[in-house]
């Protein structure tokens, strides 16, 4: 094995390059891993945008990723006790927590209380090296077998199908709901899977352009929301009652707002999309209507649970990617991802 790899080094807000940099050396319980396919999230831009100072990432410079598959390369002490070897295939997630404190102890890792503490905390991609590189170290807790069937492009989506599957469990997606989603990005999408797969009897799109035309091609009843109230467009698509379930996955204020508006009295909405400024509410309606409102933070234990149905083709993870790039063309794909008439929903991108 040589001794350095490339990577993907964001050296302050967006200045960025392809650098030659060491392969990091897997630690106990952890495994250095050969990346495969990469996916671009959504944060992945707003952090090299740097929208995000001091936290994710802590400093620059700094290798971003977290949504990835590849193989294991090399195991750390103590890794193989798990079963792993050489050679497996592994998607990995980013939350690698203390597996101590209360949070962790009752399976909610994603809200760790020894967050970002040295030592105790991790969150690859995010507070530490992530996933754009030829290499890269992952604990264990954080990769999961990739099964024959799905490919490496495949596994690089698996992490926000986790995500989108932990949107509807917190939404307590009922058989026979009317599923209401707001947001046609790969979370929204993926989420109406997720809100499905949970046995909701109608799923309907909100959002806008090549992304929306998309839900209609998944087969989701949509809403366009440039054409006039999309509160509105949804009563009356409900009879006047409303959405039982709004998985609110585009994260603006305006979309919010919105969220809670479709909702049916007694509804609930979890909320996945993280809006950067205030919003206000309707706390009447919410008090007296007697809805709930519950946020929803990337995955806690669902990134297993979600590859079976990805194999079965019920989270269609595949139908999210657009387009393919090679990591040294990393500044052509940041710029598909964020222009919007590009049509891009996922991005491949390849070390
Ligand atoms: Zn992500
Ligand atoms: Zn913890």
């Amino acid at each position: 094995m040589p001794d350095t790899m490339q990577a993907l080094v964001v050296r302050e807000p967006s200045r960025f390059e392809i650098a030659e940099v060491p392969i990091p050396v897997p630690g106990p319980h952890e495994v250095l891993a050969r990346v495969r396919a990469v996916s671009i999230c959504g944060t992945d831009a707003h952090l090299i945008h740097g929208d995000y100072p001091g936290f994710w990432p802590p400093a620059f410079p700094f290798i971003p990723g977290h949504e990835w598959s590849g193989e294991i390369a090399a195991l750390g002490p103590g890794a193989d006790l798990y079963g792993w070897k050489v050679g497996d295939r592994v998607a990995g997630t980013s939350h690698d927590a203390c597996g101590v404190c209360q949070k962790c102890v009752e399976g909610r890792y994603n809200l760790c209380e020894n967050y970002g503490k040295q030592g105790l905390h991790r969150q690859y991609g995010h507070n530490t090296q992530g996933a754009d590189a030829t290499y890269v170290v992952h604990g264990v807790k954080c990769i999961f077998p990739l099964p024959d069937g799905l490919s490496f492009e495949d596994g690089a989506v698996v992490d926000p199908a986790s995500i989108a599957l932990h949107v509807a469990n917190r939404g307590g997606v009922q058989p026979g709901d009317t599923v209401a989603i707001t947001g046609a990005g790969a979370i929204g999408l993926l989420g109406g899977d997720a809100a499905r797969i949970r046995g909701a009897a109608r799923v309907i799109v909100v959002g806008r352009g090549h992304r929306l035309a998309k839900a209609a091609a998944l087969g989701f009843e949509t809403v366009d929301s440039t054409a006039g109230d999309p509160v509105a467009v949804v009563h009356e698509m409900t009879a006047g009652l409303g959405a039982d379930v709004v998985l609110e996955c585009a994260g603006v204020p305006e979309t919010v707002v919105w969220a809670l508006g479709m909702l049916r009295r007694g509804g609930r909405c979890a909320v996945v999309g993280i809006p950067t400024v205030g919003v206000e509410i309707a706390m009447q309606r919410l008090v007296l209507d007697e809805l709930e409102l519950v946020g929803s933070r990337a995955s806690a234990g669902e990134m297993r649970r979600v590859m079976p149905l990805v194999e079965q083709g019920r989270m269609r993870v595949r139908e999210m990617i657009t387009h393919r790039f090679a990591l040294a063309d990393y500044a052509d794909a940041l710029a598909t991802f964020n222009d919007r008439a590009s049509g891009a929903i996922k991005i491949i991108v390849t070390p």
